[in-house]
């Protein structure tokens, strides 16, 4: 099943560079996503070898009724990459779900372009497996909250930004996994709504789920309220 999975030494394997390459074959042949360089050493049977460079770039070694059967077909690499693909439709990545190749096939490479549905809007968008992948990629309904998600991290971060003293600066912190991911933090809090931006509950807490809300600047100032009259309480 696996075609890629009989290499054998890889750019290890010794090798003996004096021997002649075999009839047809000269440095340069193309064998799939192999191109031979040179004759490595016979394998224990006696059968031919050849060092070959992949177009990952890796050099490995191979044997040549492999690579004129097809059965080895890169240096693995295309293995890892069939691994990595093979359960990608219906992923979730960068709040997109993948529906499936662009083609309606079935077979999902690095270059194959998906159909994603965004999560959030009816939008669908075509992107490259392997950019849908990284996952940096978000769709334009969520330009708003990841401007809101940005600005979160400066006031925390940045000690120029002009609200520092207010945030980062008197020791409010973002939780671990909003920090690491914006999708965590679009998943936990939902899209920015229109008029609203990103308040804490509790004005001395931290931006984390269960601290945050979108909120209206009139539900902000009501908070606001509310939480000085507690310091009040609280100090007495
Ligand atoms: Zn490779
Ligand atoms: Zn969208």
């Amino acid at each position: 099943m696996n075609t890629d999975a009989t290499i054998e030494g890889g750019s290890n394997a010794r090798t003996r560079w004096n021997r002649p390459l075999p009839r047809n074959v000269e440095p340069g042949s193309k064998f799939s996503k192999l191109t031979v360089l040179a004759r490595a050493s016979n394998d224990k049977a006696g059968r031919v070898r050849l060092q070959c460079q992949c177009h990952c770039g890796e050099v490995c070694i191979a044997r040549l009724s492999d690579l004129r059967s097809g059965h080895t077909k890169s240096c693995g690499c295309r293995r890892k990459f069939a691994a990595q693909y093979r359960y990608l439709t219906l992923k979730r990545r960068g709040g997109y779900s993948a529906l499936g190749p662009s083609d309606g096939g079935s077979n999902v490479k690095a270059s194959t372009k998906l159909v994603l549905g965004c999560a959030y809007c009816p939008k669908v968008s075509f992107l490259k497996a392997a950019t849908f992948l990284k996952g940096k990629r978000i769709c334009g309904c969520l330009e708003e909250t990841y401007s809101s998600y940005r600005n979160m991290i400066q006031r925390i971060d940045t000690e120029k930004h002009p609200e520092y003293a207010l945030y980062g600066g008197r020791g409010i912190k973002i939780c671990k996994e909003w920090r690491e991911d914006f999708h965590t933090f679009v998943s936990d809090m939902g899209p920015r709504k229109p008029g609203t931006s990103l308040d804490r509950r509790d004005p001395d807490g931290d931006y984390c789920r269960e601290n945050c809300r979108w909120a209206t600047a009139q539900m902000q100032a009501q908070n606001r309220r509310r939480s000085k009259g507690r310091v009040r309480v609280g100090s007495v």
